[in-house]
């Protein structure tokens, strides 16, 4: 599986404020993403969309209630187009499944699309340890894996890389000379790849959905390279994750719709590749075997928990990364693992282990935009705030998530605001100690406030006023207007 960096979140987000090109770079696609989609929703009007997104929540709350069913289905109808497919338990069984296939078949080189379930399980480095050399196509994974880095968003993985980065890298990597142009560097790309895409004996690709009763693998990119992975070697290994099933082709069609608008504010993306099986005796191209692994890896634990099942009906849109201020503010490497940004916040917890990863919860200001955008409707700060109670309510000893001081004043705090009497003497007591520390309405920041000193590092603390709003109250409706001073 994939490194776990999730317990370094709080020092790589403070390192990725510090750096002016990620902030530039954050700003500037994620800017541009928000208003194509914006633009792509109003072209089919608000009403229409909505209709849409109920209509997917639908799909994916009824698929995954009925998963046993539809993978079951999935299975036939796979095998039934001469297809063969693999259960894999977790990431290391996933990975003996494809090094299998491919030591069996003698494979030497392995082409690549995107596929994230691929970085969740590390597949490049196994395949590699196994004598396979690895070339991704999709051209912002190729960025970074030339660069040695992994994805920092769900559909633009290089977002994080500037033109000029990208630029030297091809210099030094590939020896073409330094350009500011990017379709040149998109040419230099391209050259290099084709020669991988002739050379192939293995494509491998993710996949955004997987057809139950016709037992298709579909794939929504922009680029060829999909297709080209998908139908020029001659074995083809389709992996992802097992909550991708949907019932029907004809719920396909609303997804069809809903992710592009939703991930670049396209109307369609440029290619949809959907493979049923490997060729037939009366095809032209195709490869002759087909594989489709679907990996559990952490999945039904998922599916099995009421609170966090719904962070299943993620279609990788990348629209809640796009409008998260959090996200915003430090890019996806910080979260520590594959999967970024709201959602991230909550597949890795579940997926890695609340434990490893209990400050996921806590990079969010709530404000419910993640919410807002995504196309199935998922809750996100709904479940956010769950495990942060679970964070909370855990015994120390198995999650070690909240010490006692934590607890303690989070007590107190709670016996303060439910005590009327108690909350009052307090704040008459905190007014005659602020005083000597109190300017412009705010405490000094020379005063040492240990337990707030990281929140207050930052920010301003407002003094208490003057009058609390009991005591306001208790004099009149007048006072209120002192408030506001
Ligand atoms: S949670 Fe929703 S908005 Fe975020 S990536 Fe998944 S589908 Fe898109």
């Amino acid at each position: 599986m994939a490194e776990v960096k999730t317990r370094e979140f709080v020092s790589a987000s403070d390192s990725a404020m510090k750096d002016a090109s990620l902030r530039r770079a954050l700003r500037q696609v994620g800017g541009g993403f928000n208003e194509a989609r914006l633009e792509a929703i109003e072209e089919v009007s608000w009403e229409t969309w909505e209709e849409w997104r109920e209509e997917a929540r639908r799909t994916k709350i009824h698929a995954l209630e009925n998963l046993d069913y539809y993978l079951e289905l999935l299975h036939d109808r796979v095998t039934a187009a001469g297809g063969h497919v693999h259960f894999a338990r977790d990431a290391s069984q996933a990975n003996s499944i494809v090094a299998e296939i491919a030591r069996s078949r003698n494979v030497k080189i392995a082409t690549k699309s995107k596929s994230m379930v691929s970085e969740e399980l590390d597949l490049n480095q196994s395949l590699e340890a196994n004598g396979v050399e690895v070339y991704e196509t999709d051209l912002g994974e190729y960025i970074i894996q030339l660069a040695g880095e992994t994805p920092s968003h769900l559909v633009a993985p290089a977002l994080h890389k500037t033109k000029e980065q990208v630029s030297e890298l091809f210099h030094q990597e590939l020896g073409v000379p330094l350009t500011d142009d990017i379709e040149e560097m998109a040419r230099v790309a391209r050259r290099v790849l084709r020669e991988k895409f002739l050379s192939a004996d293995l494509g491998i690709s993710g996949a955004n959905f997987l057809v139950a009763e016709t037992g298709t693998l579909v794939i929504i990119t922009n680029e060829g390279n999909g297709r080209l992975c998908t139908s020029a070697p001659r074995i083809h290994i389709g992996i992802t994750g097992m909550e991708k099933v949907i019932p029907s082709l004809q719920d396909l069609a609303v997804f069809l719709r809903l992710l592009p608008r939703s991930a670049t504010g396209q109307r369609l993306t440029s290619y949809v590749s959907m493979v049923t099986g490997p060729r037939r005796n009366d095809d032209e191209d195709g490869p002759e075997e087909f594989h489709l692994v679907l990996v559990d890896n952490g999945r039904s634990r998922l599916l099995a928990d009421p609170d966090l099942r719904e962070a299943l009906y993620c279609i990788r849109c990348g629209a809640c990364l796009n409008i998260c201020p959090v996200y915003g503010k430090i890019g996806g490497h910080a979260y520590g693992w594959v999967y970024p940004g709201p959602i991230g916040a909550i597949v890795s917890p579940a997926l890695v282990g609340l434990k490893e990863a209990k400050d996921l919860p806590h990079a969010s200001s709530l404000c419910g935009a993640c919410r807002e955008v995504c196309p199935i409707r998922i809750n996100i700060p709904r479940m956010l705030l769950h495990l942060r109670h679970r964070l909370a309510e855990s015994p120390l000893e198995t999650e070690n998530a909240t010490t006692t001081g934590e607890r303690q004043a989070a007590q107190a705090y709670s016996w303060l605001m439910s005590n009327p009497a108690a909350l009052s003497a307090a704040a008459k007591v905190g007014r005659l100690v602020q005083k000597p520390f109190v300017s412009g309405g705010k405490v000094s920041k020379r005063v040492p406030l240990p337990l707030v000193s990281k929140w207050t590092g930052g920010r301003d603390l407002p003094a208490l006023p003057r009058q609390t709003f009991r005591e306001m109250w208790a004099q009149g409706l007048e006072s209120v207007a002192e408030l506001r001073e």
